[in-house]
């Protein structure tokens, strides 16, 4: 392709690709259950836009966390028998072999939150003194109010899923339901850290805003993450950013992929419902599940059935039967590219491809790791 004429990568309308290197960071697992389909859907996904700003010339840094101070970690660790540093870190190592298995490209920054307790308190610290946030009963929160208009929640809405994703709405503390921790003090039996309000741990979203703005420094250019992490997670992790530096801002672009559901419900531990990624790549392989979790649009969400995994194998075979014969066309590549680029259109990209075969379907392959 002539110089120039390299399309640049937009995703929701933003135009990552700018000058030098792309920023992405993406709420990575707590290390406690194995990587079922949801999981496997957003690292792939982050994956895709790695892979795809790379072909076009970028430099990727991307950065994914391991939340490895979570009340849910805990309580394994301690179903486990074990010391939860060291049931984490071995949860981690299947993580990452999954992460291996479906073709992930290895992160340039893996951060572990129990390593990020001090910036995590720098943080509560920063916002207490911005008069951002409150001290009450040797905890710090940040308040709901505005990060739920921001996000353009009503009250309900935002209280439901507060109480969805692990926070307490009847915490005495708070001033408000909504209001969520930076720092908080450590349960029974939990670990503890010093700090200036008394003993306690970081608060879920505190930790990636640390980790994120230790990495980069206070913006990004891609935050990714699924999308039941849009609120309160994501929400509250940019606002304490954006309050914190003073930078807006944190994320130049958000990244939301869809849920995959289990015929209805989220898949989630909770629910009981999961579907493993090993277990599919066993069953087809790596790239019949990547094709299965790409050949979509990114945002939108999905019933997983055994039906669409069968139907993406086949759509992945008729692609290396289409690789396999001769003929190179330069324009069906850049309408490949070009497909790619605007917001991840892998659909497109994938039948320009099995239409056009030879080096283009060849190609394309490689871009997505098929
Ligand atoms: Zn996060």
């Amino acid at each position: 392709m002539a110089l120039g004429s390299t399309p640049r990568m937009t995703l929701g309308g933003t135009d990552l690709s700018v000058v030098g290197r792309t920023r992405i960071y993406v709420c990575g697992v707590t290390p406690y259950d194995v990587t079922h389909l949801g999981h496997a859907a957003t690292y792939v996904w982050v994956d895709a836009v790695d892979r795809v700003l790379r072909r076009l010339g970028g430099q990727v840094e991307v950065c994914r966390n391991v939340t490895d101070v979570d009340d849910v970690l805990f309580a394994a660790a301690e179903r486990a028998g074990g010391l939860y540093e060291q049931f984490a870190a071995v949860q981690q190592f299947h993580f990452e072999q999954d992460m291996d298995l479906l073709g992930v490209r290895k992160p340039a920054h893996e951060p572990r939150a129990h390593v990020f307790v001090p910036q995590v308190v720098a943080l509560a610290q920063s916002l207490l003194d911005k008069g951002a946030a409150y001290e009450s009963a040797g905890s710090v929160y940040l308040p709901g109010a505005g990060v739920a208009e921001q996000a353009g929640l009503d009250r309900d809405t935002a209280e439901r899923l507060v109480k969805e994703y692990g926070g307490r709405l009847d915490d005495p503390a708070k001033r408000d339901p909504i209001d969520q921790a930076v720092w908080q003090v450590s349960g029974e039996g939990e670990p503890a850290w010093d700090s200036p309000w008394g003993p306690g741990r970081p608060g879920w979203h505190a930790e990636c805003t640390a980790m994120a703005l230790s990495t980069y420094g206070p913006s990004m250019d891609l935050h990714a993450g699924g999308a039941d992490l849009r609120f309160p997670h994501h929400a509250f992790e940019a606002a304490q950013a954006q309050a914190a530096t003073g930078v807006v801002p944190f994320a130049r672009a958000w990244m939301h992929v869809g849920i995959v559901q289990l015929e209805g419900p989220k898949m989630a531990k909770s629910v009981g419902n999961l579907v493993f990624a090993k277990d599919l790549v066993q069953q087809s392989s790596p790239g019949a599940v990547r094709t299965m979790l790409l050949d979509r649009r990114y945002d939108e969400p999905w019933d997983y059935t055994p039906e669409v995994l069968q139907r993406a194998a086949a759509r992945n075979d008729e692609l290396y039967r289409a690789a396999g014969t001769p003929g190179t066309d330069q324009a069906a590549w850049e309408a490949v590219l070009a497909a790619l680029a605007g917001d991840l259109d892998v659909p497109r990209a994938l039948d320009i491809a099995l239409e056009e075969g030879g080096q283009v379907a060849r190609d394309l392959t490689t871009v997505l790791a098929l």
